[in-house]
């Protein structure tokens, strides 16, 4: 394992270097707001920068400053390669696998190019010479806030670099209520809304932007709703007809497994959804207390995250990857009861 460190970097870095940000596939808050983050700071700096997703990001999040410069590689892989190859250094964010990028992965792994991983998932890979990885940090957005403010302390945020931080943080810490919201993630946010963030109508451009659409497919995900009582679990499922019947767009179902979550004395949660396009039920998993879902979704399905927020998929159609969730779900009984 490298070292877990980012000295000797700001040495490297100047302005006639050129740096690619990337985050994980199907962005959310936080990879969103810290590669947009970092990336407006790195202009600051007089760096020259691009950000580069996999794929594209939710319409929630599409006011963020700087969304407008954002290259994905999923329809504009040769602008990407491009950009990639003109690259000094390439700045991995949010994710601790290549393989979080999906085919994007495929090409980073055969660069010859120096990565930096800021990151705050559990068992990093061993890709990035220079890494800041801690995963008792709630965001990677509070990492990219400490790095920032740390190594270039004479630089000023601006609001709109303020405004993406704030917003990754806001997401990821489930605005505010996780455990791993600490004192000092309140200290940063106080830093960012002093630095311009303006913290109402983050929350209000980010959770009160709906399309009624929405709403009625939420209405679908709370019929589809099992609890399974004794073992303390509940789940939703949506299939790709409830999605197509309720003008799905990407980021829909954001927020949705924590309905489930929220019932009394419910301690794990998930959500099934069939994407019929990639052939798999994506999932998530949720869970209050000492349940590691980051463990159960690597054991049983190809995933992982953090101990209290979980991903995978199943490659088994809905109804089989339902019975065997339930199935598995028997063997933790002793956890879960
Ligand atoms: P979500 O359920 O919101 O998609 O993701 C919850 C957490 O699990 C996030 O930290 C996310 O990065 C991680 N995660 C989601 N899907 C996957 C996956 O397929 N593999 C891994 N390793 N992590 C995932
Ligand atoms: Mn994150």
């Amino acid at each position: 394992m490298r070292k877990n460190t980012i000295d000797g970097l700001k040495g490297q870095l100047n302005k006639n270097s050129k740096v690619s940000i990337i985050g994980h596939k199907n962005p959310d808050g936080d990879a969103l707001g810290s590669t947009l983050g970092l990336h407006l700071f790195m202009k600051e700096l007089g760096i020259t920068s691009q950000v580069i997703m996999p794929n594209s990001f939710p319409d929630f999040l599409a006011w963020l400053p700087g969304v407008d410069e954002i290259l994905c590689y999923d329809t504009e892989k040769s602008q990407c390669e491009e950009k990639l190859d003109n690259s000094d250094f390439v700045f991995t964010l949010d994710f601790n696998h290549l393989d979080r990028t999906g085919s994007l992965g495929d090409y980073l792994q055969k660069m010859d190019i120096t990565f930096i991983m800021i990151d705050h998932h559990q068992q990093p890979a061993d890709y990035a010479p220079y890494m800041l990885s801690d995963t008792s940090i709630a965001s990677t957005c509070e990492l990219v806030h400490e790095y920032i403010t740390t190594e270039y302390p004479e630089t000023k945020l601006t609001a709109d670099i303020a405004s993406c931080l704030y917003t990754g943080i806001m997401t990821d810490t489930g605005s505010f209520r996780f455990p791993s919201t600490t004192s000092k993630t309140h200290r940063i946010i106080a830093d960012l809304i002093d630095a311009g963030a303006n913290n109402s109508e983050i929350h209000q451009n980010t959770f009160d932007n709906n399309a009624e659409s929405r709403l009625h497919l939420l209405g679908k995900a709370l019929q589809n709703l099992k609890v399974l009582k004794d073992l303390s679990t509940a789940y939703i499922y949506l299939s790709q007809k409830d999605l197509n019947e309720h003008g799905f767009k990407k980021g829909d179902t954001e927020g949705f497994v924590n309905y489930a979550l929220s019932l009394r004395g419910i301690k794990f949660a998930v959500i099934f959804i069939e994407n019929k396009a990639e052939n798999i039920i994506k999932i998530s998993f949720r869970s209050i207390g000492d349940f590691d879902v980051n463990t159960f979704a690597r054991n049983h399905y190809s995933g992982g995250g953090h101990n209290n927020a979980a991903g995978g998929k199943s490659d088994l159609d809905l109804n089989s990857t339902l019975e065997k969730f339930e199935e598995t779900l028997t063997n933790y009984r002793k956890e879960l009861s």
